[in-house]
């Protein structure tokens, strides 16, 4: 196969999500012979078992508030009946179609599928399955996965990647973790119908997120009906005849069907064989690599949640995408990963972009902080006592808004339109100037007037 380089390929990619497709297409665009290899299935954890499936369950999970909230214009919800199984099996042909979408891609582009593991035999040399392919560069994208804290019993418990193929909706699950997939799953688990213990260890949920926004999910998680232990760490996980039995560091036992950990993910590197190309792992895992996605090695880059920077995948997509026009495209594009906004697909869901108030000031000098609390108008007629938030946090110098911190209805895809706004650079006297849009809840946003506090 080697063609005018003396390789086989210009470029291969290790891992086929988000990061490693995108580079792959857009280097094959620019001309490059690309191969990519996956083990699992072309997606990555995103399409397959993350933010796509997660996000489906979190509208199926909604349902339950929704039947409710109609009652109170008028409608009348006769008797409801929630299949788990139905919706596994939507959920899963969703995925299927997605997957196809995927392997299209990367044939319509011209890219060589491997589909297989891939490991480092040297340099330039890549193991997949039987064969050795040699390419010019290559690119590890081999994302992260599930890490569970070492407790007796933990092998009974499952992680994320399970929780979307389990046969049967659990009557009682218990979910450790205080972060993005705690929070998720505990809200649509307890909007199908489980009951739902979340254990943390911390004092508030979402830790890192700004302040207000861990009170009003903490609130708001015990009052969709979550039972929310924090300040609390599970010491084993025992089997027993009626069920699975957590053990606690202070407390009684609880008892439930399922155990789900959601402790966090851990660099995907592991049997990859990256010291016989001698790259550098650091002592967490993580690719050490700088801002154009480039390792200690020079011809070998990495980009995605093996690198940790910030996980999460329009990030990876960025960077795949900036490593494949530089290296591939002439145009040096280093990534910045300042202002990324992100969401929490919780109930009700979080928006953010730019720095808590905690923050804030560590990073932009004085700060002024404007808050709004308050019942979403749809809930002025269901009766339903939900609480949303509208936040900026604005460098009091520069008058720059360097903070957006959301919760509520629709929280991701406001923020999602505001994050352009912060990553600018607009000025709070620009937020003044835009006209609101009534009714809507993000109008806060541009008519907060007075700081409700000011810090330094
Ligand atoms: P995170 O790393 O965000 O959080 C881990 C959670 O587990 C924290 O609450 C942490 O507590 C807790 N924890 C860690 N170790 C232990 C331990 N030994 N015992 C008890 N608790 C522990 O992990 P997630 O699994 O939630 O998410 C993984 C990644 O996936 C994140 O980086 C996120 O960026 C990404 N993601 C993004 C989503 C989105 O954009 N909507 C959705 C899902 C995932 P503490 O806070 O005290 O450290």
């Amino acid at each position: 196969m080697s063609g005018k380089t003396g390789y086989d390929f210009d470029l291969f990619v290790i891992g086929a999500g988000s990061g490693g497709v995108r580079a792959a297409r857009i280097a094959a665009g620019h001309g490059a012979r690309v191969g990519i290899c996956e083990e699992s299935r072309v997606g990555g954890t995103c399409v397959i078992r993350g933010c796509v499936p997660k996000k489906l369950l979190v509208y199926a999970a909604h349902f339950a508030e929704d039947f409710e909230d109609a009652r109170g214009f008028g409608w009348s919800v006769g008797p409801v009946r929630f299949s788990w199984p139905d919706l596994i099996r939507a959920k899963d042909a969703e995925i299927d179609r997605l997957n196809q979408v995927y392997l299209r891609l990367l044939s319509d582009a011209g890219v060589t599928l491997f589909e297989e593991r891939g490991t480092f035999a040297g340099p330039h040399e890549i193991r997949v399955g039987v064969q050795l392919v040699s390419a010019k560069r290559i690119l590890v994208a081999t994302g992260g996965r599930p890490w569970l804290p070492d407790v007796p019993g933990v092998e009974y418990a499952i992680s994320s990647d399970e929780a979307f193929h389990l046969e049967a909706l659990p009557a009682r699950v218990a979910i450790i973790g205080g972060s993005y997939i705690a929070c998720e799953f505990a809200g649509i688990f307890n909007g199908l119908g489980s009951r739902v213990t979340q254990i943390y260890r911390g004092e508030a949920l979402l830790r890192g997120f700004d302040g207000d926004v861990r009170r009003v999910i903490t609130t708001e998680h015990r009052r969709k009906g979550i039972e929310l232990m924090l300040g609390r760490n599970v010491e084993a996980v025992v089997k027993t005849d009626s069920g699975l039995e957590l053990v606690l560091d202070r407390g009684d036992p609880i008892l439930v069907d399922q155990v789900m950990y959601a402790t966090g993910r851990v660099p995907n590197v592991r049997g990859l064989g990256l010291e016989k190309a001698g790259v550098e792992v650091r002592a967490d895992g993580r690719i050490a690599v700088d801002d154009l996605s480039c390792t200690s090695v020079e011809h070998i880059c990495a980009v995605g949640d093996v690198t940790s920077r910030v996980n999460l995948t329009p990030v990876a997509i960025y960077e795949g995408h900036a490593f494949a026009d530089t290296v591939f495209g002439g145009v040096t594009r280093p990534v910045n990963h300042e202002f990324v906004p992100s969401a929490v697909f919780s109930q009700p869901p979080v928006g953010t972009v730019g720095y808590a108030e905690e923050m804030a000031t560590h990073h932009v000098g004085p700060v002024d902080i404007y808050l709004s609390e308050f019942r979403p108008m749809k809930h002025t007629l269901s009766g339903r006592e939900e609480k949303a938030l509208m936040k900026l946090v604005v460098a009091r110098d520069t008058q720059q808004v360097v903070g957006i911190h959301v919760v509520g209805p629709d929280a991701p895809e406001i923020v999602q339109g505001f994050a352009v706004a912060v990553k600018s650079g607009l000025t709070k006297d620009r937020f003044d100037r835009t006209i609101g849009i009534h009714p809507t809840a993000a109008e806060e946003l541009v008519t907060m007037k007075t700081p409700v506090r000011s810090h330094g």
